[in-house]
């Protein structure tokens, strides 16, 4: 055996995850996509998704792709940069810059190359990047690129970022970088109190509305638009694949700070442009997102009522009031155990174990879409209450 494959031959945990029979990762959907697919030829009701405002399937939106798609092709062989940009993509970021609110946006092939493009290249040696601990995955991606000087503070605690701004060099540059809606256990972040602090320090905000955009805000404009902070926070970034039921990202901001990135954000440069079909359908999404507010009220609607459903059942669920709502197991093997056991009730949820978080942290995210019933909300409380008194959780 080569060096490479002895030391990853020691990566067993899935091995030993599959031999228990809990295995839960890429289970296949054979189905098209809403609050129930088919897995295995069973139907499941679909409790893990981030299609918040359930168009997946819309058939305006697989229309418009399809459009777009017989127009210009199935892709763009190329970088926004040199030949990979097509008209509809300058006017999605027109669209884009005017509904979160800011001067210019820049659409990316993927929410994840957003933060590491952008992360990565704003701040130099001497600044620095300071972020919330549980902020996601491709913001600690970029600021792990950069030269800057990183600073982590605790989970959406003001005094702790406050301790952190303290301890930076007045004349350098300061980038704070936080979710809107923190992607795993739901909570909100405290925007009015992050722009205060920034403006206190002299500080620059960025905020990923990953799970804000479609959820919070006048039209689902986002959590800084709910906070009415949108002036004060200079990047606001967003991705097409929860909300916008497509592929992609984008960053919105101020024209000097757009031009620096375009010239300068690898991910962005580097990268061949979004395809022409998951442009369209971001337009099509967004369409119908500024047209149809009963959507995000049945979001709501049913957020409200599984959140109520939790709390009565005695589940602890964090300091969430969003669509996504953490269930804590804190236990590894439990939280594998009860995923398996509930698909097999016909519930479809998402494990969320170490090393994602701390062992101790451990839980099942449950999140919910405009499409979902109160009906199929109870058919899953019905089945976790009966789950989890089996594995004495509550
Ligand atoms: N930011 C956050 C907060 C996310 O949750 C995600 C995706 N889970 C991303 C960025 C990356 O987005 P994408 O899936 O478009 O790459």
């Amino acid at each position: 055996m080569k060096l490479l494959q002895a030391k990853l031959v020691k990566y067993d945990a899935p091995q030993k995850a599959k031999a228990l029979g809990v295995y839960p990762y890429f289970r296949k959907i054979e189905s098209d996509q809403d609050t129930e697919v088919l897995i295995n030829g069973k139907k499941v009701l679909m409790f893990g998704s981030n299609s918040y405002m359930g168009l997946t399937n819309h058939p305006k939106i697989k229309e418009a792709a399809i459009a777009a798609t017989k127009k210009y092709g199935t892709g763009c062989a190329g970088s926004r940069f040199l030949n990979g940009t097509l008209d509809i993509h300058v006017e999605l970021e027109d669209r884009l810059a005017r509904f979160v609110g800011k001067e210019e946006a820049i659409v990316y092939s993927t929410g994840f190359q957003v933060n590491l493009g952008v992360v990565s290249c704003l701040t130099g040696r001497e600044d620095y990047i300071i972020w919330d601990e549980l902020d996601h995955a491709s913001i600690i991606e970029g600021r792990r690129l950069s030269f800057s000087t990183s600073l982590k503070y605790k989970h959406n605690d003001m005094e702790s970022l406050e301790k952190v701004l303290k301890s930076c060099k007045e004349d350098k540059v300061k980038l704070i970088v936080t979710d809107g809606v923190f992607s795993m256990e739901g909570d909100v972040a405290k925007l009015p109190e992050i722009v205060a602090l920034a403006k206190k320090y002299n500080a620059s905000v960025m905020v990923d509305e990953a799970h804000g955009i479609g959820v919070f805000g006048k039209q689902g404009r986002g959590t800084c638009d709910h906070f009415e902070v949108t002036k004060d926070v200079d990047l606001i970034m967003g991705t097409f694949s929860k909300s916008f039921a497509s592929l992609g990202g984008f960053i919105a901001t101020d024209s000097i700070t757009a031009n620096f990135l375009r010239h300068n954000s690898r991910s962005y440069i580097f990268s061949a442009s979004i395809t022409p079909a998951s442009t369209a359908a971001v337009s099509a999404a967004l369409d119908i997102i500024e047209n149809e507010p009963e959507r995000m009220e049945n979001l709501w609607a049913v957020t409200h009522y599984a959140l109520d459903g939790f709390r009565n059942m005695g589940c602890e669920i964090g300091n969430t009031s969003t669509p996504i709502i953490p269930l804590f197991i804190r236990d590894n093997e439990k939280t594998f155990r009860v995923t398996r056991m509930l698909f097999d009730e016909g519930v479809f949820v998402n494990p969320v174990v170490a090393p994602a978080v701390s062992p101790n942290d451990t839980l099942i995210r449950f999140s919910l879409m405009a499409t979902h019933t109160k009906k199929q909300v109870d058919f899953a409380l019905d089945k976790i209450n009966k789950c989890f008194k089996q594995l004495d959780i509550i």
